[in-house]
């Protein structure tokens, strides 16, 4: 029998392992399209998308427009350079910390064929002494696919050539999954379950957004064209409740709600990144606490999200950012609870359907 309680938990784990495992890497994010499109099917009123793929989703009328953005693009890599023998050097779309490129499975979007491939570095065994203390960074990596320059060049693969990695989602124990990209797909998840969900009080705008990994650029360009009253992003952000990370360091944990950020940007002076507007950040407490949704305050430091982008568009619109914990971010095995999706999911629906503070 299923404890009261117990039924906030079903969730559409099959969209989300579409989302997660589905290909796309800032400035080539076209696969995210129709699983949005079909997560969508029949519960906006209109869907369209503009010239570099951001695609926005509408529900409801009213004086006030909210734009809520999560973004559709995931960290990976891109073709370089290819050598004679067919080897690929490769450069980095978005922050991955060299040291878990060695040996991972990708997937090379040539133009005519996807092509697997493994990044190769080199063993242990061979290394001196000196090297084998040193991190091996990634110009020193490349991908082998087996396949010789020609062959590449067939499969329409060259310079530009979009890459990424092959791993499927996984359920672990305790409502936990784990999978690649769901920074941000676990945000399109929630955006897409909210809007199915809610009946909105005001004009709701989902924008999901293209190239945020790189800058922010989708979220930059959406908000010009969305001109919203109020802005929200969806995230994931740093969990620390594991042993390599003290909770002064990174107090989010797992499975106890969003957090409403209040602050972000770079790390030793969180410049370049979003204060959030008071007033929207209160509100979005007071519906929390109102409907006994469980939330967590954060400061971020280190990172920021396309709420930066959309706060500094028209003449300022006050912006906010709720995020999912995520441990193992810009990892290729992100690990978020279903729980904090789910609690993600009603208190961006309550928001939806309340009179906003402006
Ligand atoms: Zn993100």
């Amino acid at each position: 029998m299923m404890e009261k309680g117990d039924e906030k938990l079903v969730l559409d784990i099959d969209l989300l392992r579409r989302l997660s495992e589905a290909h796309g890497v800032s400035g080539s994010e076209f696969d995210l399209g129709q699983i949005i499109k079909d997560g969508l099917e029949g519960n906006v009123s209109r869907i369209t998308e503009d010239r570099f793929g951001n695609i926005f989703a509408e529900k409801g009328q009213g004086e006030r427009t909210i734009m809520v953005a999560s973004h559709a693009d995931e960290i990976g890599l891109i073709v370089k350079h290819i050598d004679e023998k067919g080897f690929i050097r490769f450069a980095k779309l978005g922050g991955i910390a060299d040291q878990i490129l060695p040996a991972q499975r990708v997937l090379i979007h040539g133009a005519k064929k996807k092509v697997p491939g493994v990044i190769g570095c080199k063993a242990v065994h061979v290394m001196k002494d000196e090297e084998r203390k040193q991190l091996v960074t990634y110009d020193k990596m490349f991908i082998d696919t087996g396949a010789t320059k020609e062959q590449l060049e067939s499969y329409g693969v060259r310079v530009g050539t979009p890459v990424t990695f092959l791993r499927g989602m996984t359920e672990l124990e305790n409502d936990l999954v784990v999978g690649k990209a769901m920074d941000d797909r676990a945000g399109c998840f929630v955006l897409i379950e909210a809007l199915k969900r809610a009946s909105p009080k005001n004009r709701v705008v989902g924008v999901f957004t293209v190239q945020e990994e790189v800058g922010l650029r989708g979220a930059t360009m959406s908000a010009f064209a969305v001109k919203p009253d109020i802005g929200i992003a969806i995230d994931t952000t740093i969990a620390g409740d594991h042993p390599e990370l003290s909770e002064q360091d990174a107090p989010v944990k797992l499975g106890k709600g969003p957090t409403i950020v209040i602050a972000d940007g770079r790390k030793d002076s969180l410049g370049g990144g979003m204060i959030s507007n008071p007033i929207i950040r209160n509100w979005l407490v007071e519906l929390a606490e109102s409907n006994k949704i469980p939330y967590q305050l954060e400061v971020l430091e280190g990172g920021t999200t396309d709420a930066a982008a959309i706060q500094m568009s028209q003449s300022g619109i006050p912006s906010a950012c709720l995020s999912i914990p995520s441990r193992y971010v810009h990892s290729f095995s992100e690990v978020i609870s279903k729980k904090d999706l789910e609690n993600c999911i009603e208190l961006l629906v309550k928001a939806m359907e309340s009179n906003t503070p402006f």
